[in-house]
């Protein structure tokens, strides 16, 4: 299993498939194909513990795919061909006699904490993609229709011919030591005592390492030294990479300028274990994930 929950693993993308439309349409029309569907961005899963991805066969797809809106070649699972395809909003596919018995639809922000990682990985996949040509159904440059291409890869406008390929945000997560304690803010938004590290979206023309320094000025007013990069991981809520940062801060009182804040402070590894005056991201976040690392002494 990988420890990088919504890494795709060890799921294959066969992307020197994607230009080559005989192949693909030949790995379509095969009989062990698995079809993964999404519905107004959630796709169904098992009610088993853990929840499993409800994957439809060739058979059981068919007739689903000639309502489908997209449709995109993920890649190989094993030897097996494996296609998403997103459903029109209207209708009712929760009560379908496909999904109804074998699961229910849900977003994968809700059950993807609880699923295996390669499994959380696969739907991630499949969300990503799934918004990407959702929101890219006009060019960007002439405002014309898209239309797709490289099965779900590119979308090609039919007026200027401008291809469009899918985007990923990085957004930079920052870990701040000082003394054995780290930095844990809240945002009005969290749900009541839950603080996390430090995050934000790297703007045009800035280095990853000058986007960590100007987040953490702007929200803390803080100066970092010792910046490191620790791991990333996607996070496809809608479309961020995210990249973790471990970095100290020797000096300089918190200070809470921007609004984005309601709280900060220095805490240590005992009382983020106790958990009772805060409690931090789950490991299915990169946060989570590097809040650990620092507790157990690995960053
Ligand atoms: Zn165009």
């Amino acid at each position: 299993m990988s420890d990088h929950p919504l890494d795709s693993g060890p799921f294959d993308r066969a992307a020197e498939v994607r230009a080559n439309r005989q192949a693909l349409t030949e790995l379509r029309g095969r009989s062990d194909a698995l079809f993964v569907a999404m519905w107004r961005n959630k796709s169904p899963v098992t009610r088993d513990d853990p929840p499993r991805p409800v994957m439809l066969s060739a058979v059981e797809a068919e007739p689903l795919l000639d309502e489908a809106r997209s449709e995109t070649f993920l890649g190989r699972l094993g030897e097996r061909p494996v296609f998403s395809f997103a459903l029109p909003n209207a209708g009712d596919f929760a009560r379908h006699e496909v999904f109804a018995p074998r699961g229910d639809f849900n977003d994968l922000r809700m059950v993807g904490t609880v699923m295996r990682a390669e499994d959380a990985a696969l739907l991630s996949y499949a969300r990503g993609m799934n918004v990407w040509q959702r929101d890219h159904r006009f060019c960007g440059r002439c405002g014309g229709t898209t239309s797709s291409d490289e099965w779900g890869h590119v979308l090609v406008c039919t007026d200027c011919d401008t291809r469009h390929f899918p985007r990923t945000d990085p957004a930079m997560m920052a870990l701040i030591e000082r003394d054995d304690r780290i930095l844990l803010a809240r945002k009005p938004t969290f749900p009541p005592r839950m603080h996390s590290i430090l995050a934000g979206f790297v703007e045009p023309g800035e280095s990853l390492e000058a986007s960590v320094r100007r987040e953490v000025r702007e929200e803390v007013g803080l100066d970092v030294t010792e910046l490191r990069y620790v791991r990333s991981q996607p996070w496809p809520f809608p479309r961020s990479l995210m990249l973790g940062f471990v970095m100290r801060s020797p000096e300089g009182e918190i200070r809470l300028d921007d609004q984005e804040l309601e709280a900060a402070g220095w805490y240590t590894r005992e009382q983020i274990q106790a958990g009772d005056e805060i409690f931090v991201p789950p490991k299915f976040s990169l946060a989570g994930q590097l809040i650990g690392l620092w507790i157990d002494g690995d960053i």
